[in-house]
């Protein structure tokens, strides 16, 4: 069952991102019969570690789905044995040259057609080494080679191009897998099914219906610890360069002709070409700040310059020059440290015209909502006439709760598990091509360069815990829009 032998090399294989998403969603996948039959699992990294401290290491990181104790531990005990450590350095060709020979001398010995995947869970100082190694010494011999890549994928424009020219000098676009695990989110899968396999929606998705688009990611935590990470990063590249306008393409694009990557990928690009490159105007920026003695402020992260204007909240406007969307706000926001969780995509109809109904009290809209986390939904709101002897309106939903609607809901699985299964299967839909970022890039670096200046204005400051800053308001009633909290 299941094609051919896969051996799976995650380079950092004692840091955060394996630990916590990496070993969990492989193992997940073998939990549910996913994985090839035969495969083999290779952790590499500088620490040193025996095989048996490896799998221990994996062990307080699996988790199953569906908790039923014994058989998640049968499942584990399986896998476990599956599982080796090699020892090596990212800049060391021989390191990559000694777990060659292991493979070729141990598992592919008998598994000879054995394809490699190389899961790069390690900072971007050190993508490039690894990938040429890779290259020269990791490839396999009778089958295909495939190389997950996670952001970041550079800093701006000229460094993301540095960065693309030095791997696709030793890999090519077809083995090169960029994730963005947003894409891979339940919500985030749904939006083409939901605009192109139904007839209602996609005669209202354009200028003549719609009023403006929220997209919005909240989180209710601070960077709590990962400052060092955080503040040379800001949230503009940590969330909305990346996992913000990927859901902005997927909803503003035109239907591609098939659903193969390369037909969706195309109309992603196409998108985003038509978007106008940021200005520092489109932005409000904020940080936030201890809101009593129980929170901690952003600049009193450990390792967070007392100086530092990295933003941890941010919203901005972008513009679509194109035929469907001229004139049609798309607002972004993104923010640490907010009252609660959430990323949501808002849809805002214009109102009806003519005057049959009076205008309602805040019900005047239609609008449909995608709820990505938690809790995922779709809703619409739509205007109803209370029950009774009146003849009063009201907003009112349609709703579709996931957890109501679906039993499978209950055991969503982690974006990481759709990741790796699609690389194994070599499907490129959810993955980012290097056009899509350049187009990315293209649109915030302008932006960031004038944000990161010296002299441009610090970032308004916000509480701990609270909704956000009023900067934020301030640009969204610009384009007569209300954020919905
Ligand atoms: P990490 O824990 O800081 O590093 C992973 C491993 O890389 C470490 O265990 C270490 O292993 C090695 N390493 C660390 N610093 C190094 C250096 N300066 N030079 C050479 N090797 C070094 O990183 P991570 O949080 O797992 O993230 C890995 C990648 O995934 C990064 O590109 C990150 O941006 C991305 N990412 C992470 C998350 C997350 O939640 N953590 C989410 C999305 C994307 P050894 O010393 O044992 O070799």
């Amino acid at each position: 069952v299941r094609g051919e032998p896969v051996a799976i090399i995650v380079l950092g294989a004692s840091g955060d991102l394996a630990k916590k998403k990496t070993f969990p969603a492989i193992f997940s996948l073998f939990y549910h019969g996913l994985l090839p039959t035969h495969f083999v699992l290779y952790g590499f990294a500088r620490s040193p570690m025996s095989d048996d401290q490896f799998r221990e290491l994996i062990l307080d990181t699996l988790s199953c789905r569906v908790i039923d104790g014994e058989r998640c531990q049968e499942k584990m005990n399986h896998f476990l044995p599956q599982c080796f450590y090699h020892q090596g350095d990212y800049y060391d060709a021989t390191s990559f040259g000694n777990l060659n020979d292991v493979l070729t001398h141990g598992f592919e010995m008998e598994h000879p057609k054995t394809n490699r995947l190389f899961y790069l869970a390690i900072p971007p100082k050190v993508f490039e080494a690894s990938c040429s190694n890779i290259s020269i010494n990791g490839r396999a011999h009778n089958g295909w080679t495939r190389v997950v890549v996670e952001k970041p994928f550079g800093h701006d424009l000229p460094s993301y191009r540095d960065l693309r020219s030095s791997l696709a000098s030793v890999l090519t676009e077809e083995e090169t897998f960029r994730i963005d695990h947003f894409l891979a989110k339940e919500l985030v899968q749904n939006l083409m099914t939901l605009r192109f396999a139904n007839v209602i929606f996609e005669p209202l998705w354009n200028r003549h219906h719609i009023k403006s688009v929220q997209i919005t990611f909240k989180e209710h935590f601070g960077v709590e610890g990962r400052a060092g990470y955080f503040d040379h990063v800001g949230i503009i590249r940590d969330i909305m360069q990346n996992h913000l306008l990927q859901i902005l393409s997927l909803l503003a694009m035109e239907p591609p002709v098939t659903l193969c990557a390369e037909d969706i990928r195309d109309e992603k690009v196409k998108v985003l070409r038509a978007i106008q490159p940021l200005k520092a105007s489109d932005f409000a920026t904020a940080q936030y700040a201890a809101k009593d003695s129980r929170s901690k402020g952003y600049l009193e992260d450990d390792g967070v310059p007392q100086d530092s204007r990295t933003p941890t909240f941010a919203s901005c406007v972008l513009h679509i020059n194109n035929a469907r969307w001229d004139g049609v706000p798309f607002l972004m926001r993104a923010g640490k440290a907010l009252d609660e969780r959430k990323t949501e995509i808002r849809i805002q109809f214009k109102h009806v015209p003519g005057a049959l109904f009076p205008v309602t009290n805040g019900a005047e809209h239609n609008e449909l909502v995608i709820r990505v986390q938690p809790d995922e939904a779709i809703y619409m709101k739509i205007v109803s006439k209370v029950p009774g002897l009146t003849s009063r309106m009201e907003e009112a939903r349609l709703n579709l709760f996931y957890r109501h609607a679906w039993e499978e809901s209950k055991d969503i699985p982690d974006a990481y598990e759709r990741l790796i299964l699609d690389v194994i299967q070599g499907e490129k839909s959810l993955f980012i091509r290097d056009d899509e970022l350049e187009a990315a890039w293209t649109i915030f670096t302008p932006a960031l360069e004038e944000l990161e200046d010296r002299s441009a204005p610090m970032p308004e400051v916000y509480h701990y815990g609270t909704t956000g800053p009023t900067g934020s308001d301030v640009l969204a009633e610009k384009y007569d829009v209300h954020w919905s909290n």
